[in-house]
């Protein structure tokens, strides 16, 4: 078997072989750090976690980039509004590099507590700019980019690729773009994009800024990822990923400027995940996706409060294909905590029991990885996990263990550190089962009805019976 991966560029699934054997080199677009990163962002970072530990799995060592987007940027090179990092410092009365900084600090956490692995190189825009700076002047001598009174762009009709990613012509990207506000009048084609923003006009008060050959400004978005993506990676990438907006206007910028300015091609393999999709689920109108400013968001934290493990939530995520609508809602999310519940369970009853393990597993084993190499197919994955369970409870043969922990690697559900700490927490409560009946024994009453006393606030029922105490977990709700 293979590794097959859909790839954005080519619109189908292809064997993805990196170009230096052995090694991939990856990057992910990170997230703009003026705000919390909501469970739709997680998604997709979820996504890429899965792909990278994917790679790891089939022997890949993977080099994987992430960019921290610390430098304000507006939603288009028109926006008449204020910076989104500058009003949400504004907002929480905060300078705009305490914000990012504090936001970004956040984010890390929720990768954490979304056993995200951490990308091997965590790159900030506002720490690569001279880099940004070089990558705009090759632009400009290569005839790809010129500077106005406002801004330098990017000249679209000079790089004839730049319609091919989205097979958009450019008068639809100028359609789509039209309802944008300000305009330079000196700009050479509506869909030329910005490099770098002078501080001047509606941009004088910008707080973000810094010498450039063009004057005091700062870079534009998409100039971030082209040169930090080339300072550490090469000029050529094997994956690149991102969420599905960035299909339309960021990546094809990010090709651009980068293909331009080395004559190579800058990522082989494209990879989009899908938005998490929040609101009306008839799908009606009111199904939308969840956005930073669409009013409808859901940190991970809130899903804490409201008293679910956060890698339930990995869990749902893992339960639809990358390339598919997710939907949420807390019905899924509480069947998603009642499954995670049962696999943590089983893990801990196979813990206990244990036992080698057979020659059935063999099937499901090869049959995770077939998922797994059918461009990250979790749902089948999974439903091989279930398959596995469901026949081992039958076989009632417990060796399964070992194959649980390997397909863990992937799905990073902590599934080790649960029948661990499950079976740890068993050991502790037979410990005091133990010393309660040696209490009972020695009549002394008092020290008997405490443990029993301590167990009922851990939720465990004891029950006395001419073979023993047995003991049972009330069944806590599902989460
Ligand atoms: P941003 O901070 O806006 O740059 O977004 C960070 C990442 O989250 C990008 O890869 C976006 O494509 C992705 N993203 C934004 N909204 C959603 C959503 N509703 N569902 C999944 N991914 C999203
Ligand atoms: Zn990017």
């Amino acid at each position: 078997m293979a590794l097959r991966l859909y790839n954005t560029l080519t619109r189908r699934k292809e064997e993805f072989k990196p170009v230096e054997p052995g090694v991939v080199r990856m990057y992910s677009c990170g997230l703009t750090v003026y705000n919390y990163a909501h469970i739709g962002n997680l998604r997709t970072y979820i996504f890429s976690d899965i792909l990278r530990r994917t790679l790891e799995y089939e022997g890949f060592d993977v080099k994987h980039v992430m960019n921290v987007t610390d430098v304000g940027h507006l939603t288009s090179d028109a926006d008449a509004g204020e910076d989104k990092m500058e009003k949400g410092a504004r907002e929480a009365g905060k300078s705009i590099w305490e914000i990012a900084r504090y936001y970004e600090e956040v984010f890390w956490k929720d990768l954490e507590l979304l056993n995200i692995k951490m990308p091997k190189i965590i790159c900030r825009a506002t720490e690569h700019v001279p880099d940004m700076i070089d990558l705009i002047k090759r632009l400009i001598e290569r005839g790809h980019a010129y500077e106005t009174d406002q801004a330098v762009y990017f000249d679209v009709t000079t790089f004839p690729k730049y319609t091919e990613f989205t097979g958009q012509s450019l008068e639809e990207k100028v359609v789509a773009a039209r309802n944008e506000v300000q305009e330079d009048p000196a700009k050479r084609h509506p869909a030329d994009f910005a490099l770098w923003f002078k501080a001047v006009g509606r941009f004088e008060n910008h707080i973000m800024r810094w010498e450039s050959p063009w004057g005091i400004g700062f870079p534009g978005w998409h100039i971030e990822c082209s040169a930090m993506a080339m300072k550490y990676l090469g000029e050529t990438l094997d994956i690149h990923t991102g969420g599905e907006d960035h299909i339309w206007v960021h990546h094809p910028n990010e090709i651009a400027q980068s293909e331009a300015a080395t004559g190579k091609q800058f990522v082989r393999f494209w990879m989009h995940g899908t938005f998490l999709l929040v609101g009306d689920l008839s799908g009606n109108s009111e199904e939308r996706r969840m956005g930073k400013s669409e009013g409808n968001f859901i940190r991970l934290q809130t899903l804490i409060d409201k008293g679910y493990d956060p890698l339930a939530y990995r869990y749902a995520c893992l339960m639809a294909h990358y390339r598919q609508k997710l939907r949420f809602t807390w019905e899924s999310m509480d069947a998603a905590a009642s499954g995670y519940g049962s696999l943590k369970d089983f893990a801990a009853r196979a813990k206990q029991i244990g036992g080698e393990e057979g020659p059935w597993v063999a099937d499901y084993r090869d049959r995770f990885r077939a998922a797994i190499e059918d461009d990250l197919n979790m749902p089948q994955a999974m439903a091989t996990v279930s398959e596995m369970i469901r026949e081992a409870e039958v076989r009632k043969d417990y060796g399964v263990l070992d194959a649980l922990y390997d397909f863990d690697r992937v799905l990073g559900l902590k599934l080790r550190e649960a029948a661990e700490a499950a079976t740890s927490i068993d050991a502790h409560i037979e410990a005091l089962i133990k010393e309660r009946e040696e209490a009972r024994k020695l009549k002394n009453w008092a020290r008997a009805d405490e443990i029993r006393a301590q167990l009922a606030k851990q939720g465990i029922t004891l029950e006395d019976t001419p073979s023993g105490t047995l003991w049972r977990r009330q069944d806590t709700s599902l989460r």
